[in-house]
């Protein structure tokens, strides 16, 4: 596989500057076939799978066009939950840095309009939402869509899948007709192609294939003194905001030692460690997966085995004096997502190890200082999501269609408000969007309820309580 340096495009130095400082160093496949082509103004229908950088891919696109000076809204990206609008608009803020002063908005349910139109009337660059929500803004004329040079539509196929084809048929018409308009996809089957034939114009298509090794895992080595290597990795996680992260340590006390450090910092830090109970072991692995908890910690023994998906960060909190075992621990980030952080804390003496490492890997060590790293004024951004845990699962004969019911009915939630749904023997675990847990899950308690942490399902009374990260 070649590796193309963004330096290639034709960007501001200071913007690529920006990208040099986000360890963005050589573009990712999606990246490299859509970029020329995007920075033309051509549409663009892309292809590709979860974390194959492609926030950047169309980032980048409406960026490098925008005019700061001028307060409109000249980007829209269109999400399908509020949970990818969240990830989008973080991703697009730090890419902005590179620019100047860019105000992007997102605009997605779940939180009351009001708040919403004020910041809407203060102006706004760039605005990423749900299809639902951006209709409902254009439906109160509260929203001008009538300048927008790009439009995206982020995860095309899930926006189908939830129903949204007529909320974004209305928002696209909203939208100038002379505008770039970019599609971004995992699948394109033929409903998609003809649903979304009318968007676009003469668009380029690309795909691209996710089997990539090594070489997409992107590898930096920090050094650090003897001591604050604690706080070395919180500043690591704020600056680079990974969603979910596996932190590794060299012992189960550094381990516990490490992950309070980030819970006191605000992180959603959770550690696995040997000699857990195998419950808790589970429970910590189901909040991990359903993004509840985003900063996993854990030593190898306890990391072994250990399927992960959507990994985006892999931190070495202890080097690892087996250049095999750094190997293996760091290719957890490449796998079904296509490129991959792995950052990794070395102090004095411990440069032996990195140079076994460099051997190893016949590779030199890239290595960055951390003072290099901006200071991210927005802190710790806390997981995404919080885990109900309700007393009754299979045996209770409790299906997750039951749950749902009960969380989209009588709790108000919208499909897309509730994450992942584990039901196991005895318990199960639904991840549900932080902001708007508590109040809905009070909405299944009644009167009738036999205590205050009962909650009904479908007619019948479960014991429930979130799950503390
Ligand atoms: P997708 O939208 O395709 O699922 P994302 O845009 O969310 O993927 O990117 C996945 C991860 O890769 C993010 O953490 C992002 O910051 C990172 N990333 C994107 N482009 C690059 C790059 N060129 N070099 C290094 N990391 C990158
Ligand atoms: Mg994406």
């Amino acid at each position: 596989m070649t590796t193309q340096s963004f330096t290639s495009l034709a960007l501001a130095p200071r913007f690529l500057a920006n990208l040099a400082t986000l360890g963005y160093h050589a573009m990712t496949p999606i990246q490299a076939e859509s970029l020329p082509a995007v920075l033309e103004g051509r549409d663009l229908i892309a292809q590709a799978k979860t974390g194959s950088g492609k926030t950047a891919a169309f980032g980048i696109g409406i960026l490098h066009k925008l005019n700061p000076a001028w307060f409109a809204i000249q980007g829209l990206v269109l999400c399908p939950t509020r949970e990818l609008a969240d990830q989008v608009a973080n991703e697009l803020r730090r890419l902005a840095r590179g620019v100047g002063n860019v105000k992007i908005l997102t605009l997605t349910g779940g939180v009351s309009m009001r708040p919403q139109i004020a910041s809407l009337e203060h102006g706004a660059h760039i605005v990423v939402g749900t299809p639902g929500r951006i209709r409902d803004h254009l439906g109160r004329n509260t929203l001008d869509l009538s300048n927008v040079q790009t439009l995206v539509l982020d995860e095309a196929d899930r926006m189908t899948d939830m129903g949204f084809y007529d909320e974004i048929e209305g928002i696209v018409k909203a939208c100038p007709q002379r505008r770039q308009t970019l599609l971004f996809s995992a699948t394109y089957p033929d409903d998609i192609r003809f649903a979304t034939a009318a968007f676009l114009r003469d668009p380029l298509e690309v795909a691209v294939e996710s089997q990539h090794g090594a070489e997409q895992i992107a590898q930096r080595f920090y050094e650090i003194g003897f001591e604050g290597r604690d706080e070395a990795v919180a500043r690591l996680l704020r600056h680079f905001q990974p969603v979910s992260t596996l932190a590794f340590c060299n012992t189960k006390v550094h381990c516990r030692e490490l992950a309070e450090h980030l819970r006191a910092q605000g992180f959603s830090a959770l550690a696995l460690y040997g000699e857990l109970e195998q419950q808790e072991r589970d429970e910590i692995l189901v909040l991990f997966a359903n993004r509840s908890c985003s900063v996993l910690v854990a030593t190898d023994v306890a990391a072994r085995g250990l399927d992960i998906a959507n990994l985006d960060t892999v931190i070495n909190a202890d080097i690892s004096k087996d250049p095999e075992v750094h190997v293996h621990r760091i290719g957890r980030t490449g796998r079904g997502t296509e490129s991959g952080l792995a950052l990794s804390l070395c102090a004095p003496n411990e440069k032996k190890w990195v140079r076994l490492i460099e051997e190893y890997q016949d590779a030199a060590a890239d290595w960055h200082r951390l003072d290099e790293l901006g200071e991210d004024p927005d802190g710790a951004v806390p997981a995404p999501m919080v885990t109900l845990c309700i007393a009754g699962g299979k045996k209770a004969k409790l299906r997750p269609g039951d749950i749902l019911g009960a969380l989209t009915g009588d709790a108000g939630l919208r499909k897309d408000q509730v994450g992942k749904i584990n039901v196991g023997e005895f318990a199960s675990y639904v991840a549900l969007e932080r902001d708007v847990a508590r109040d809905a899950v009070a909405r299944l308690g009644d009167r009738q309820a036999p205590g205050p942490d009962f909650g009904a399902i479908k007619g019948r009374y479960f014991k429930m309580r979130f799950v503390e990260v």
